[in-house]
């Protein structure tokens, strides 16, 4: 990873993997549930790979160097967001887009592990590509 992401980044970020549990949903689930939203609109934490909390990922299955890659480019958007702005900005994103796929700051790390996948020799700055879609205001 280390053509990817600054060395501060690789070593702030620690890695669970979880086996035989799993993250539950986040108790204002029960809030938005009030409020009329349906549960199985929305996103399910049980059912998802990993999930990163600022500079941890929670990973439900082994990692593979891709989905390893895509949790880190959530460290990166959390380091350049700031964690109000962070969840503020994928609440937002996935009430807009009205899905998962659709939320930006996932849209960006999506685009991220596809190149990263594609020519993993071929090295580039996640931090200057996150900060080209906050500059470019597409986060
Ligand atoms: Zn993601």
């Amino acid at each position: 990873m280390q053509s990817f992401f600054p060395a501060p980044t690789l070593d702030s970020a620690r890695v669970v993997v979880l086996s035989g549990a799993g993250v539950g949903n986040p108790l204002f689930y029960a809030e938005l549930l009030r409020l009329g939203f349906e549960l199985g609109t929305l996103p399910d934490f049980a059912l998802m790979a990993a999930i990163t909390f600022i500079d941890t990922v929670v990973s439900h299955e082994p990692l593979t160097d891709r989905l390893l890659f895509h949790e880190l480019v959530h460290v990166v958007q959390y380091e350049k967001l700031g964690l109000p702005e962070f969840a503020a900005k994928y609440a937002g994103g996935f009430l807009r887009g009205g899905c998962y796929e659709r939320i930006p700051l996932e849209m960006n790390a999506y685009q991220l592990d596809e190149r990263f996948a594609a020519a993993p020799a071929e090295s580039f700055s996640v931090v200057d590509e996150v900060q080209s879609w906050i500059n470019a205001g597409r986060l």
